[in-house]
């Protein structure tokens, strides 16, 4: 240790200020434990934040936000810290764009089932498909909720879950070990159009597509935009820099610009934390909200065996090209914010294999994030992370190449955009990403919902390291925003059940 190392003592410690470490910490904070959380950026949210550029703000990573309805997780976090977070509902949601032909994604489930039998055919048997999704989807909801301990080690959780649980809800989870696809074609709704609509669809949430996605995942991620759905006025960085405030008026604090590089566990309990700046945090409790594949790259050998043996189980997941792009304001009045956009059938972004583009844009209005007769473009797409770290000399120009054939894809699909100036646009690749969020190789948006993955085979929020928990995207229930606060509002839980406060 250097003479000018600082040395702090707290008795929580939070790595990571995404949604997940934000909703552990505000709960505890809530409750006067006065936390602090290590914030490796400048600003805090990770995925769910914001930036600006050239004197407009951009979303780093989601643009879309669910998870306010009734019991939802964010509803949850409201109710429990007695806040609003800032949001304006969208309707409707999205619409998808196939081969020029929009689907308008309605809230209403009844009149979405009308617009799917009328874009895909045989309306009786969509209703009764959505229908099933609609009655899984919200058991899996209400169940999530429930369920702080899932999934579920020791016996008093096992009885917990005996006990909170529906009985009648049980045959749910027979899903859990039906593909998206076999419930398709046991439905008779397995058209080529269909199944390219619904595998874009479960990239967004689930990452994985209709053959490998359980219907038990597949149904809420298909269904997402039938719950309320959100936008930030300003970004998601607004929404954070709520709980931050809620959490340092409190007590607690959020430092950014302190990069974690080590944890080591003390002979006694807790743990020494260092960060990059050289200061080192001496703390009973430590929430990582840091992804599950850097851990072992941070923490001592003891702890890294458990680490690695987690993130080489779950090394398979995604990275994603993002696109900030500015145009000005020619679109119709009664343009959704949300887009999907489909790629014409067998093609693919350059070096990438995704099959369809998702644009979200500013609200008109929202000068914030850009002026009178401007507006906002967030575009991603999904990208495999290998292919971008192993390019060396071609890098420069394969990015230039996709960022040209996504420009491109939006001039032809999107409508309004071709009427529009183009005033700028700036690409991420996973290589950014990693940087950017710190995030090893870039993986973003958690790890894909297959069939090969048991129920009961996601990485717990408890470790087998006393007072080291965790939450985020790595750690159930998975990915999106919904998922990670509850992450975060679950490993809360069970802090307060192990500590009896
Ligand atoms: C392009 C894209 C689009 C998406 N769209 C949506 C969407 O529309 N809706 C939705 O709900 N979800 C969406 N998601 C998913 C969602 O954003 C994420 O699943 C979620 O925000 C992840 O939250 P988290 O708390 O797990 O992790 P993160 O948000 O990654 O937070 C982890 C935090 O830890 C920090 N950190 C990492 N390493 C260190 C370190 N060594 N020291 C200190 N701090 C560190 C990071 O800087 C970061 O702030 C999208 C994701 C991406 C990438």
């Amino acid at each position: 240790m250097s003479d000018s190392t600082k040395i702090f003592e707290t008795k929580f410690l939070v790595l990571g200020s995404g949604m997940g470490g934000m909703a552990a910490g505000s709960l505890l904070a809530r409750d006067g434990l006065k936390p602090v959380v290590l914030e490796a950026a400048h600003v805090p949210g990770g995925c769910s934040s914001s930036y600006k550029r050239k004197g407009y703000i951009f979303e780093s990573g989601a643009t879309t936000l669910i998870g306010f309805d009734e019991k939802q997780p964010l509803w949850k976090l409201e109710k429990e810290l007695g806040i609003d977070l800032p949001k304006k509902e969208l309707l409707p949601s999205m619409a998808v764009h196939i081969d020029g032909e929009p689907i308008i994604r309605y809230k209403d489930r009844d009149e979405w089932i009308k617009e799917a039998g009328r874009v895909f055919g045989n309306p009786e048997q969509q209703r009764k498909f959505w229908k099933e999704a609609f009655k899984v989807a919200d058991v899996v909801w209400g169940a999530s909720g429930k369920n702080v301990f899932f999934p579920p080690r020791k016996p008093h959780e096992w009885l917990r879950m005996a006990v909170n649980n529906n009985p009648v809800h049980l045959p749910v989870l027979r899903h859990a070990f039906r593909s998206v696809q076999s419930t398709m074609k046991s439905y008779k709704v397995d058209t080529p159009k269909f199944r390219r609509f619904i595998d874009e669809q479960l990239m967004i949430t689930a990452q994985a597509k209709s053959p490998e996605t359980p219907f038990l995942f597949g149904a809420p991620a298909i269904t997402y935009t039938n719950y309320r759905n959100f936008y930030v006025n300003g970004g998601l960085l607004e929404m954070v820099r709520v709980l931050e405030n809620y959490l340092t008026e409190r007590g607690g604090e959020v430092k950014c610009r302190r990069k974690v590089v080590s944890v080591e566990a003390l002979s006694g309990t807790g743990y020494r934390v260092k960060t990059a700046n050289g200061e080192e945090y001496l703390a009973e409790h430590v929430i990582s909200n840091i992804p599950s594949w850097n851990l072992k790259d941070m923490t001592d050998p003891w702890m890294r065996t458990w680490f690695k043996k987690q993130s080489d189980r779950f090394s398979e997941a995604w990275g994603a090209i993002t696109m900030g792009v500015v145009t000005s304001d020619e679109y119709a009045d009664d343009l959704p914010l949300h887009h999907q956009l489909h790629l014409p059938e067998g093609k693919t972004v350059p070096f990438t294999n995704s099959e369809s583009v998702f644009v979200s844009m500013s609200m008109r209005g929202d000068h914030t994030r850009a002026p009178e007769g401007k507006r906002v473009l967030n575009v991603s797409t999904h990208a495999n992370t290998k292919t971008w770290f192993e390019m060396n000399g071609s890098y420069d120009q394969n990015k230039a190449a996709a960022e040209e054939f996504i420009l491109d894809h939006l001039n032809k699909t999107l409508p309004g955009f071709s009427e529009s100036e183009f005033v700028l646009a700036h690409t991420a690749t996973p290589v950014t990403w990693q940087n950017w969020v710190y995030r090893k190789e870039g993986r973003v948006g958690g790890i894909p919902q297959q069939m090969s993955r048991s129920l009961l085979d996601w990485t717990p929020a408890e470790t087998p390291f006393k007072g080291f928990w965790l939450c985020g995207d790595t750690v159930y229930p998975g990915q999106g925003i919904p998922a990670v606060t509850l992450s975060g509002i679950n490993v809360y839980y069970r802090i307060k059940h192990d500590l009896n406060f």
